[in-house]
């Protein structure tokens, strides 16, 4: 059974464990007969109906409410049947059982979502926020997500498809007309109008970027000898913010020792205690990933005993990193009473006891990911959104030179436009659609 195929799906839409309520959702094309068969009587759409539960035998399952959305106006754009019962496992087991035994089948990852996609109650992008939603990892990516959600990105995404749209007509008729003496171009100012629209892509990609920070997190190596005070660092840099974190992609749990919220953003906090030379295969594995996480991380933590500094066994380990990835170097305990000496370049002085110094830490860690905290208009975006986004400006930029050469203009508009509409699902491939719903929870 493909994910893409039609018939009845149904799966517990709330988390599982037991709480006061617990949904079971159903989704087809036509619930009609289903539902008569179900409860016995046809609801009255959007209307809560209290009523019992019964399986096929007519053995009461459990007593709550049931709510009919017919087509189109429901999440999937099919008929959906909700069922708030009581939130216990076995009875939401029960009821999904009987479903199934009247001729649903269980729903397969983000199949809900998938059905609201294909019937165009959502575009692509709007789609993927709604897992970023679910999963946001704090208030601020909450947010974003919602942005994503309610179409603004999509909006922005579409504005600039129109301009694209636009320009290619000018082209299409200088094309057509070789022969009239008019620079269509010229006249329409078409080199104005690419600029603004290179401009509105510019900014686009600058709210997306900061909207993926919040999403994937800044990876922080943290190196630093036992007893330098890493866990008290973590503990004060955390504050109160809690991190309820799913891991990024390309980071084993075992690579990342926390991940702790500054302003929103998550930290992945990759330590390299254990990284050290050893004949333990299973170890060296271990190590490994370390390693390949260490190359992809934003910055690095040196955390050093503002009483000894910097010594002997961090140079050794600081020399293994790569060149490339940015230092603070950070004297922890100055609570001590020591003489500092004058503030270097990328070094912090902090008191992870006291909290002396960390307000600066906090800067220093989200100025180096890049981070704008007035940020207004942030997108949740994703890898994948980027990528398109910056195919979209390769192409406007190219087009900007090319003006002399009209067929080649036109094909890079073409391509630009092609980029951004990938990311709103005008042209998705299958196996995209696979990837990116196959990650959605059950029952969304
Ligand atoms: P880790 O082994 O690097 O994780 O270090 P810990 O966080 O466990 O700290 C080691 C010891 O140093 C503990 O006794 C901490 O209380 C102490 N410590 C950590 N940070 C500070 C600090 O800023 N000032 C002082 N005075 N002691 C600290």
């Amino acid at each position: 059974m493909t994910s893409a195929d039609s018939g009845i799906i149904a799966a517990i839409a709330t988390a599982p464990g037991r709480g006061g309520i617990g949904v079971v959702r159903i989704s087809g094309p036509q619930l009609g007969p289903f539902i008569e068969a179900f409860l016995g009587f046809t609801p009255q759409p959007r209307h809560a109906h209290l009523c019992v539960f019964r399986d096929p035998q007519k053995l009461p399952l459990d007593e709550g409410i049931a709510l009919f959305f017919p087509a189109p106006n429901s999440f999937t754009g099919e008929d959906v049947l909700e069922l708030q019962g009581h939130g216990g496992p076995a009875v939401l087991q029960l009821l999904l059982a009987s479903c199934f035994e009247q001729g649903a089948r269980p729903a397969q990852p983000g199949e809900f979502t998938r059905r609201a996609y294909l019937n165009d109650k959502l575009d692509l992008a709007q789609a993927e926020s709604v897992a970023d939603l679910i999963d946001a990892a704090s208030g601020a990516a909450a947010r974003c997500a919602l942005r994503s959600l309610s179409g603004e990105f999509s909006a922005r995404i579409h504005a600039l498809v129109s301009g694209l749209t636009d320009l290619r007509m000018l082209v299409e008729a200088s094309l057509d007309f070789p022969e009239e003496d008019i620079d269509f171009l010229a006249a329409a100012d078409a080199s104005g109008k690419l600029a603004t629209l290179q401009l509105a892509l510019q900014q686009l990609r600058s709210n997306a970027q900061q909207g993926s920070l919040l999403r994937e997190g800044i990876r922080v190596v943290l190196i630093g000898q036992p007893n330098v005070g890493k866990s008290s660092l973590l503990n004060c840099l955390a504050g109160q913010e809690l991190a309820i974190v799913t891991p990024i992609a390309g980071t084993t749990r075992d690579t990342v020792r926390e991940t702790i919220l500054i302003e929103g953003v998550p930290l992945h906090i990759i330590d390299t205690a254990g990284l050290r030379d050893t004949e333990d295969e299973v170890e060296r594995m271990g190590i490994a990933r370390t390693w390949a996480a260490v190359d992809q991380a934003t910055v690095a933590l040196l955390l050093v005993d503002a009483q000894h500094g910097v010594t002997a066994a961090e140079q050794t380990i600081m020399a293994r990193m790569p060149t490339s990835l940015p230092l603070l170097t950070l004297h922890n305990k100055i609570d001590l009473g020591l003489e500092l000496p004058n503030a270097a370049a990328n070094t912090l002085y902090v008191s992870a006891k006291t909290g002396a110094g960390i307000d600066a830490l906090r800067a220093a860690l989200l100025q180096i990911a890049g981070w704008q905290p007035e940020g207004e208009g942030i997108f949740m975006a994703r890898e994948r959104h980027l990528v398109a986004l910056a195919e979209a400006a390769q192409r406007i930029e190219r087009a900007q030179h090319q003006r002399a050469a009209l067929e080649f203009f036109a094909e890079e508009l073409r391509l630009a436009q092609l980029a951004l509409s990938r990311i709103t699902g005008e042209f998705s491939a299958d196996d995209l659609l696979g990837e990116i719903f196959g990650r959605f929870c059950i029952g969304k």
